[in-house]
């Protein structure tokens, strides 16, 4: 038999929580009343409740399927920690861990099972579950299922199978990912006539920037410096062994740093892992195999010093700052080579054609984005198909680009390469039409005889870095192509016609600001901190310092014990008794049996 009668009481008591978010009760009905749910949400919206509460009201056990094995160990945690009973069964335990959640199951002690989608598929594991009263399915990351997304695994697709054999059981599928064509796969694939669920994506407290990349590794450690010291905060990049080198040289400068890719051995990835959940204050350098599910509260920003290969892609990597809802900064820096380099990834790929041109299609979005002088949060919902107004909260809103026309520019750059390719037969890379167009006299230059070209010296107005900015728009935009399987030599697009036409303009943007005036991470706590009285304050640190302690001595995250928000609100309010404690967000009854005691003595300390 359940514990609870209804969601307020489990949302209340278990979670500490006063009210649902958003949609959330909808959805808790939905599935409680069994039937089938589509959730999107953005990260740190807040779907993990969606089936957690149902798990508590409906009778049986909750099977949740994810594929993030590395986590369910804190995800357990998490729900233990607050009192749900909880267990997984994956590849990483050992044939006497599995026997022994196997026992619990028969015997009905468990809420809520996590197990990868590989598992769940075996005869053994469906054999299990014929014996067992299944409450509900919940299928996180459910975007995996989509061959259209960013994350296709192909177990995800077999899970269909669920609705055959359970049909009575309500099947809840959840992402961040939120597009069309990923919303149909998944319904089309794993629910039955499905409530959707979709959700608003803005996360107003992420602030949107994109800087002109010039020498990354000091501008990332500048942005670091300056605004988020001893913060913690992932940075992306696209190469495994740049991320070990961009570790070790923000180590060099006395930030804490590790890195995370797919080609590091196992226990070491696992120990990096659990190093950044578990500290804070560490910057994690990672390739996209970092970060599905890891979901540390306080991650205050997300640098990408590469550009990622879509709008999903960064709107999923960015949203891991700032689950908390307090002020994070995604940063990324961008450049001519990133287009280059994202352009040679699909070239080089042996993917057939039409996945090619999806693949060109995300790019291309995700280049407009990079290349907007709008704002970046409205374009990132439209994108979503959700509509907005400017934001105020992104570069381009607090600091309007001035824009500078470059058509004519652009029209010399392009007729450059015409006329050096006619008079020589082969076509050029950028470094040496840009000689030709600054009359720069290299050996090149004289070899081919380029300085009797009608273009030599007619761009000398502009430098060497205008120019690439002018020349990131025109493979930007297909008006040229980089040829990047043969020395990136350049080749006129498809649009380039137009572009002698005057039919398309070209504009790059005059300075880019690259520093936020406000919001160096001391500049930003005070903020945060502004608010509360000196008083609080102290009390808030003396929060923090036991947390910390307490957190080592048991071996889990920091945040799993309390989050910041809930320490917050414990320094300004005071709580004298168990009851006005009770009254905090994310303080539910079995937080207060481990931790009311020690919370209150140090309230009761710091008076
Ligand atoms: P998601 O899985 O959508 O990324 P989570 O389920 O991890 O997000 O929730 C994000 C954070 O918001 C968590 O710390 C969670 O405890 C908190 N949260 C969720 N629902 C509520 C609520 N109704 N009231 C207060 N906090 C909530
Ligand atoms: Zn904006």
């Amino acid at each position: 038999m359940k514990r609870f009668s209804s969601p307020d009481e489990a949302l209340n008591q278990v979670f500490g929580y006063e009210e649902f978010r958003g949609f959330q009760r909808e959805v808790v009905e939905t599935v409680v009343s069994g039937k089938d749910a589509l959730v999107l949400m953005p990260t740190g919206g807040g779907k993990s409740l969606c089936y957690q509460i149902p798990a508590l009201l409906r009778d049986g056990v909750a099977i949740v399927v994810s594929p993030l094995i590395a986590l369910m160990q804190d995800q357990v945690d998490a729900l233990e920690e607050v009192g749900v009973h909880a267990a997984f069964l994956n590849s990483s335990q050992t044939v006497e861990e599995g026997a022994l959640v196997r026992q619990r199951l028969h015997r009905g002690e468990l809420d809520l099972l996590y197990v990868a989608p590989e598992r769940l598929m075996t005869g053994s594991m469906q054999a299990l579950l014929d014996e067992l009263t299944v409450s509900l399915f919940a299928i996180d990351e459910a975007h995996c299922v989509s061959i259209w997304g960013h994350d296709f695994r192909p177990e995800y697709g077999e899970l269909s199978i669920l609705r055959e054999r359970f049909p009575d059981v309500p099947r809840i599928a959840l992402t961040a990912t939120a597009d069309e064509k990923t919303r149909e796969e998944i319904v089309g694939k794993l629910l039955l006539n499905p409530t959707p669920f979709v959700a608003s994506f803005d996360r107003p407290n992420i602030f949107y920037r994109i800087v002109d990349k010039r020498d990354v590794r000091k501008q990332l450690l500048e942005f670091i410096r300056y605004e988020h010291e001893g913060d913690s905060g992932i940075v992306y990049c696209l190469s495994r062994r740049s991320t070990e080198e961009l570790a070790a040289y923000l180590e060099g400068f006395g930030i804490r740093a590790l890195a995370y890719h797919a080609g590091m051995l196992p226990e070491e990835r696992a120990r990096n892992q659990a190093q950044f959940l578990r500290e804070d204050g560490i910057v994690m350098v990672a390739t996209i195999a970092f970060g599905m599910g890891i979901d540390k509260p306080n991650v205050r920003f997300v640098a990408h010093v590469d550009m990622p290969k879509s709008i999903e892609g960064y709107f999923q990597e960015t949203g891991r700052a700032g689950r908390d809802g307090l002020p994070a900064d995604a940063w990324m820096a961008y450049g001519l080579q990133d287009v280059i380099n994202q352009r040679y990834f699909i070239d080089s790929s042996d993917a057939d054609e039409f996945h090619k041109q999806l693949c060109t299609q995300k790019l291309d979005a995700m280049l407009g984005f990079a290349e907007a002088p709008d704002c970046r949060r409205q374009r990132l919902l439209a994108y979503f198909g959700e509509k907005s107004e400017p934001c105020g909260h992104c570069d381009n809103c607090v600091t309007p680009p001035e824009m500078l026309d470059v058509t004519v520019a652009a029209q010399k750059f392009v007729s450059c390469m015409y006329r050096a390719q006619k008079a020589s037969g082969v076509a050029f890379g950028a470094k040496h039409i840009i000689d030709i167009l600054s009359g720069n006299m290299t050996e090149k230059v004289a070899r081919f005889g380029h300085d009797k070209l009608s273009t030599w010296a007619i761009g000398t107005e502009m430098s060497d870095r205008e120019w690439r900015m002018v020349l990131r728009q025109l493979i930007a935009r297909h008006i040229v192509l980089v040829d990047a399987l043969n020395h990136n030599i350049l080749q006129l697009g498809p649009l380039a016609g137009k572009l002698f036409k005057k039919e398309i303009e070209v504009g790059v943007r005059k300075r880019v600001v690259e520093r936020r005036k406000r919001n160096t991470s001391s500049e930003r706590s005070a903020a945060l901190l502004a608010n509360m009285s000196l008083r609080s304050q102290k009390l808030f640190e003396a929060l923090r310092q036991w947390r910390s302690q307490t957190a080592k001595d048991l071996g889990k995250p920091p945040y799993v014990i309390f989050k910041d928000t809930t320490l917050l609100e414990i320094a300004n309010e005071r709580p004298a008794t168990e009851d006005e404690l009770r009254q905090i967000s994310g303080v539910g009854e079995k937080k207060l049996l481990n931790y009311g005691d020690d919370v209150l003595r140090i309230v009761a300390e710091e008076n």
